[in-house]
């Protein structure tokens, strides 16, 4: 029986900023399906850690495979950077990111907004595009928005068009880093909603969260990161219900 490889896998990760590092060895691997929530302190790594996993930062050591393809790297150390600018277009867009600051583009419509990587990074059909945006608008209940500008709308639903823009990638996995922290907390639930009916129907997601019951309801595997390290990993009921970890015991008792 042939395995299929893992949607994505990190090995012995390390990443710099000048002389402080962040990332100290750090492995993650994703199969497809698994939803990984990423916690740990401000500061601890986790939106560094999955700007490096699809190459919105360099790294200067370890391996990111994606689908069992290894990113080439050119140079090293901290010369080294992504050799193939083909591939890390290919992994962006199959690792679609979900900020914590929506990051649409105020002078698009929220319709132009889901259509504009597919149709100018992926060079897709753009009657198809529209097609599929408009589907996943509805997917995630602002069908009725394709018109309107997003500071029209409030955080919730400027939220909800970002999933949907990522979603019309038609990605292999989505990384969402604190996806609900700029709201206000009548308006996270939306947000929230959405992300569990992605989980439900199996997509593979890495998620930073400082929310444990989001994380404890939809996650397959819970991380924990502290000062760049993996201090506590495992399945959820483990993680929460019997930690192992001081330092996890603390921070969870901090989030309550
Ligand atoms: P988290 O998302 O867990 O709060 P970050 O990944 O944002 O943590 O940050 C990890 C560490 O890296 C922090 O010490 C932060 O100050 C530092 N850092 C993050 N981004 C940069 C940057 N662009 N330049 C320099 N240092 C950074
Ligand atoms: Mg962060």
């Amino acid at each position: 029986m042939t395995e299929t490889p893992p949607v994505l896998e990190i090995r012995g990760l390390h990443k710099s900023y000048g002389d402080l590092e962040v990332i100290k060895g750090v492995d993650v691997c994703a199969n497809r399906g698994d939803v990984i929530s990423l916690i740990g302190s401000s500061g601890s790594g986790k939106s560094t850690l999955l700007r490096c996993c699809n190459l919105l930062e360099d790294s200067q050591q370890g391996e990111i495979l994606f689908k069992g393809e290894p990113i080439k790297w050119a140079g090293s150390g901290a010369s080294r950077r992504p050799a193939d600018s083909k591939q890390v277009t290919r992994i962006r867009t199959n690792l679609s990111m979900v900020f914590q600051q929506f990051n649409l583009w105020s002078h698009m419509t929220i319709l132009e907004n889901v259509m504009e990587a597919p149709v100018t990074v992926m060079g897709r059909d753009r009657a198809e595009v529209e097609e599929k945006a408009r589907h996943y608008l509805d997917k995630v209940g602002i069908g009725d928005k394709c018109d309107v500008y997003p500071a029209q709308l409030s955080g919730g639903q400027q939220q909800r068009a970002a999933i949907a823009r990522a979603l019309c990638m038609e990605p292999e996995a989505l990384l969402f880093d604190e996806p609900t922290s700029a709201l206000d907390p009548e308006l996270e639930q939306e947000v929230i909603k959405v992300i569990q009916d992605l989980a439900r129907e199996g997509r593979t997601m890495l998620i930073v969260t400082h929310d444990m019951d989001m994380a404890a309801d939809i996650s397959t595997h819970i991380v924990f990161l502290h000062q760049g390290l993996i201090e506590e990993e495992g399945i959820p009921d483990q993680v929460f219900a019997n930690t192992q970890s001081e330092r996890l015991r603390g921070f969870l008792k901090s989030t309550r």
